[in-house]
């Protein structure tokens, strides 16, 4: 009986596999055959050879066969077949045993396609994947089932055989075909980047992140499965699609930093949208290229940055040229001074555009160079120049007057990386300036002659009126000699600066004690002061060379004008100290400070920082006389803290000099 199973269900499958040859054909071309015997003796043979030809086809193929006896509910099956469920021994097991190493997930499935195959009226094709847990060895397996029903003469499925397959390992890496499919998509999905995947020629969209749709300005249902310019007809005429297609066609990337398209964003007419973008192709299993994946990045807000800047440029090349002006910069990594054409014209620079920091400096009237130098170094130390640089500085003939102007540029570990500025020709205002001095100094002589002698005749006056006058006299006297000191003072203040622009201040230098110095200018102006206390705290004890008088100048305006700006206050301290070779003066007081913007400003010639307020009386003089005095002695002169409302102070440092002392 089951051999007989076998030999039909073999037939069948024999059939499918091998080419069909009906017995009378055979018959036909092996006419030596002549009697029944003879023929079936052939047949016996063929049938044998074609059922080990058959059995050695499924075995090379791992297939195996079963067969369910629908009357019995038994199933029949080779080893093959009983290795994919797990069996170790049985031929025969009931179907309920089979049924129990079906995965539970697939049970009803399984059971489902046996009844659809087995049911007269559907009689459908059976073939079906499922998992099975080995019976014996628990393993789990892939399975894929081919089979057919059989009916009877009544209609009844009598039987039900077919082959199973192993298709684990297929079936594998079909999971991680899907899984990495996934994390592709993933991947695309989630980038920032914007990414949409194109297949088919006609580039439909099948894949598209949200940076991209944001990029299309169009809604993901809108454009999945859509062609390229179905999803985005504006796009028509413009070239990315034969782009596209080009690197659909020859599998050659395409890319751009820079193109602009016309993009309809949310239904609005189309305007022009800046990207750098990228076409690659993507091939398949086979090579075969399916379509293609664009990355793309706007970049329309840096392109019109670079616009804005662009014009900004033009404006300020415009602004410079209009006021003459020309531009350099100084590079620290090199050294190397970069200059425009306007520079090069004003300075009288070789026309190449750049020439190192010594080479520039050779341009440098002589006796200015030191002054130059000096300013650059000072800008380079952030701490007291804030970055600044400034000088006037004459043309190497010294035939012209240049002012330079610039700021360094820091890096975040505070070095310098580049001095840049601007450089404009002020012969013109020095030319006025000398008229001023020279004005000024010729009206400053010719009023201190009569000032002298209204002082003598003034002092005489008093003198007399001190013996003889009455007091309203010697009060008005008094007044009167108070106010030709101070007339006096303001004059001498415009002859000391006339004389400095000429470079013509007389400066008596010697050997004296700092703080001998400060203590007597100090004494002084407490004789005179009886609204501020002047707390010494002197602590130099160092012996300074220059020009003693000039220098008391100095402290007696630091101290002068701490007493004329702290109205309210009543204290000013007076410091001294050695830090390093040098000596420190500073006055502390507690007046009306002065805002950070006009600290550097108020060393400068006529600079008052109240500006036209004017509530405190004086020229704007003091600050710039003694700047040049310190700066004669090689020292220098800062504001150390100040803040409107609050107070300042006032310092400046000169070198010591200890030679005088050891002898
Ligand atoms: P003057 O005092 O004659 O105006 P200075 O050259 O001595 O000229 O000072 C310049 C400016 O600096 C002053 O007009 C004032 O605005 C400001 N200034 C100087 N010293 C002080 C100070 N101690 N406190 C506040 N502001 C000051």
């Amino acid at each position: 009986m089951l051999k007989l199973f076998y030999f039909l269900h073999y037939t069948v499958i024999l059939l499918l596999y091998m080419e069909f040859k009906p017995f009378d054909s055979i018959s036909e071309k092996h006419p030596s055959y002549p009697d029944k015997q003879q023929q079936n003796e052939y047949f016996t043979r063929i049938s044998a050879e074609s059922d080990q030809r058959l059995r050695l086809a499924l075995e090379a193929a791992e297939v195996g066969t079963w067969d369910l006896d629908l009357v019995s509910y038994t199933v029949y099956w080779d080893a093959k077949c009983k290795q994919l469920y797990g069996y170790h021994q049985h031929d025969f097991v009931p179907f309920e045993q089979v049924l129990n190493c079906i995965h539970p997930s697939d049970k009803d499935s399984v059971h489902k396609a046996v009844k659809e195959a087995t049911n007269p009226e559907i009689r459908a094709p059976y073939n079906i994947i499922f998992r099975t847990i080995g019976a014996d060895d628990g393993q789990l397996r892939w399975l894929q089932c081919k089979g057919r029903a059989m009916f009877n003469e009544r209609n009844e499925a009598v039987r039900f055989t077919g082959i199973a397959q192993d298709i684990t390992i297929q079936q594998q890496q079909k999971l991680q075909l899907e899984a990495s499919e996934l994390r592709y998509r993933d991947l695309i999905e989630n980038s920032a980047v914007g990414k949409v995947v194109f297949t088919g020629r006609d580039m439909k969209v099948d894949i598209i992140n949200d940076a991209m749709l944001e990029i299309w300005g169009k809604e993901r249902e809108n454009v999945i499965g859509k062609t390229l310019l179905e999803a985005m007809p504006e796009l028509e005429g413009q070239p990315f699609l034969a782009q596209l297609q080009q690197v659909y066609d020859t599998g050659i990337p395409y890319s751009t930093d820079k193109a602009v398209a016309y993009i309809s964003k949310k239904g609005a007419a189309p305007e022009p949208h800046w990207f750098n973008y990228n076409y690659r192709a993507l091939y398949d299993a086979e090579g075969k290229i399916y379509g293609v994946i664009n990355t793309a990045t706007e970049i329309s807000e840096v392109i019109e940055a670079l616009h804005a800047e662009k014009r900004a440029n033009e404006e300020l090349q415009f602004i410079l040229e209009a006021g003459s002006l020309g531009t350099w910069y100084l590079d620290m990594a090199s050294y190397q001074l970069f200059y425009d054409a306007k520079t090069q014209a004003l300075v009288g620079y070789p026309p190449v555009g750049s020439i190192s920091l010594d080479q520039a400096l050779s341009y440098v009237y002589e006796p200015d160079k030191e002054k130059v130098s000096q300013a650059i170094r000072h800008a380079f130390d952030a701490g007291t120049s804030g970055g600044n640089f400034e000088v006037e500085q004459r043309t190497k003939s010294g035939a012209a007057w240049l002012r330079i102007k610039g700021r360094v540029k820091f890096d975040p570990a505070g070095n310098p990386v580049q001095l840049a500025g601007i450089v404009m020709d002020i012969s013109m205002h020095k030319q006025l300036q000398k008229h001023k001095d020279d004005f000024i100094s010729t009206a400053s002589h010719e009023i201190k002659t009569p000032i002298t002698t209204i002082k003598t005749y003034g002092q005489l006056l008093e003198a007399h009126l001190e013996e003889s006058g009455s007091s309203i006299e010697k009060s008005m006297v008094k007044k009167m000699n108070e106010q030709v000191m101070r007339l006096n003072e303001l004059v001498n203040g415009l002859l000391d600066v006339t004389k400095m622009q000429a470079g013509k201040l007389n400066y008596n230098e010697t050997y004296f004690d700092f703080d001998e110095l400060t203590n007597s200018v100090t004494e002084e102006l407490q004789l005179i002061s009886d609204t501020h206390r002047i707390q010494k705290r002197l602590k130099a004890g160092c012996q300074v060379y220059g020009d003693k008088n000039r220098i008391r100048q100095v402290i007696s305006n630091l101290i002068t004008n701490a007493i004329k700006y702290s109205p309210g206050a009543k204290d000013i301290i007076v410091n001294t100290a050695v830090k390093g070779d040098e000596v420190t003066l500073c006055v502390e007081d507690f007046g009306i400070g002065i805002s950070r913007d006009k600290q550097d400003k108020v060393f400068e010639q006529f600079y008052q920082a109240g500006g036209e307020a004017h509530t405190f009386p004086g020229l704007g003089l003091g600050l710039y006389i003694s700047s040049q005095i310190i700066r004669h002695t090689d020292g220098r002169i800062w504001i150390e803290n100040t803040e409107e409302g609050k107070g300042s102070t006032f310092c400046f440092a000169l070198p010591c000099d200890y030679r005088n002392s050891e002898n």
